[in-house]
């Protein structure tokens, strides 16, 4: 198949290169480099089914030649990048999702949408399963980020309906892995790179807020099967091993082996005190379930966390 990513190279956009290319399909790499790297895929340039499109795909979606799937993952992720990014991040929800929409109908190729545990927004009912709306508060800052996603789910259910396009919805859970960024502000990367570094880990409220992180190889095998399933509604993907911020920390501590001091800062505005995945849904219709424990995981991200601090 001919395979179109937005947001190609980046975290996760550019590990689903690698394994639709490993499967044995063309991939198109289409990305705009605003919060992604060239980096990330620039191992793949010598691969003669890989491509490189640099576009912004809120402004159109120009590949030529023939498509049979789209996954549009283009956009601002971690928290200060969408409020940093927010006039992108809500465009990249929007507009973008008619370009991706219009071209997969112009093919009859399937489109799948990169979704998020965000559009729960601090969720009234715990473990989150797909059929609750959530509880996003739509005028505050993480606002750009939860209601552009939800916009997105809305419209391609809408291509659905009125076109019959071929769509998939995944809702994608905390992820982590190689070629996350350092300094994207998130939990992982600051607290690993403040532990490497000894410099204070801070630990935003009291750290009694819970997440669970999936680790990008899993994730990446349940987007696949999501993606060849004929399963249209949206499917939760993540680690339902749920942990307190603070029992991360510690976490990272010994595995890093670090005597970094942990410091305590305000929490931000609408940070969701609770999230975790309620994965029956993909574990019945995708027979998919994570299978890279924390310490694996953390350990391979920490490894890499080292040697990107070390080059740098
Ligand atoms: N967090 C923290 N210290 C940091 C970065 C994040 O305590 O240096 C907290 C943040 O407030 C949130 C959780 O860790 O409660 C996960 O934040 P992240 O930015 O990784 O992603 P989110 O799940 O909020 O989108």
């Amino acid at each position: 198949m001919r395979i179109v990513i937005t947001g190609g190279s980046g975290f996760i956009g550019s590990h689903l290169c690698e394994r639709f290319l490993d499967d044995g399909h063309e991939v198109v790499c289409v990305d705009n480099y605003l919060t992604g790297s060239p980096k990330n895929t620039d191992h793949l340039l010598d691969h003669p089914a890989f491509s490189r499109l640099e576009c912004n795909v809120s402004d159109g979606l120009p590949v030529e030649g023939p498509v049979d799937r789209i996954l549009h993952f283009a956009s601002p992720a971690s928290p200060i990048h969408y409020m940093r990014y927010a006039m992108e991040t809500m465009r990249v929800g929007s507009d973008a999702v008619f370009h991706c929409a219009e071209l997969a109908r112009q093919h009859g190729a399937r489109l799948l949408v990169a979704s998020t545990s965000e559009i729960y927004g601090d969720p009234l009912e715990h473990p989150q399963r797909e059929s609750y709306w959530g509880n996003v508060n739509p005028i505050g800052p993480r606002s750009v980020y939860d209601e552009a996603k939800r916009f997105m789910e809305t419209i391609t259910m809408a291509y659905r309906r009125e076109h019959g396009l071929e769509t998939r919805i995944v809702r994608i859970f905390n992820t982590y892995g190689p070629r996350m960024q350092l300094d994207d502000g998130r939990a992982l990367p600051n607290f690993c790179a403040q532990a490497i570094r000894g410099e204070p880990i801070t630990v935003y409220g009291d750290g009694s807020q819970t997440r669970s992180f999936c680790y990008v190889s899993d994730l990446v095998e349940g987007i696949v099967r999501l993606l060849e399933s004929d399963f249209p509604e949206p499917v939760n993907l993540g680690n339902p091993d749920e942990i307190t911020i603070r029992q991360m920390v510690d976490e990272v501590l010994e595995l890093t082996g670090s005597n970094s001091p942990v410091v305590y800062r305000e929490l931000p505005q609408d940070d969701p005190k609770l999230r975790c995945p309620d994965i029956r849904r993909a574990k019945e219709v995708l027979g998919w379930e994570p299978k890279v424990g924390r310490r694996e995981g953390f350990q391979k991200t920490i490894d890499y966390f080292r040697s990107v601090i070390e080059t740098s």
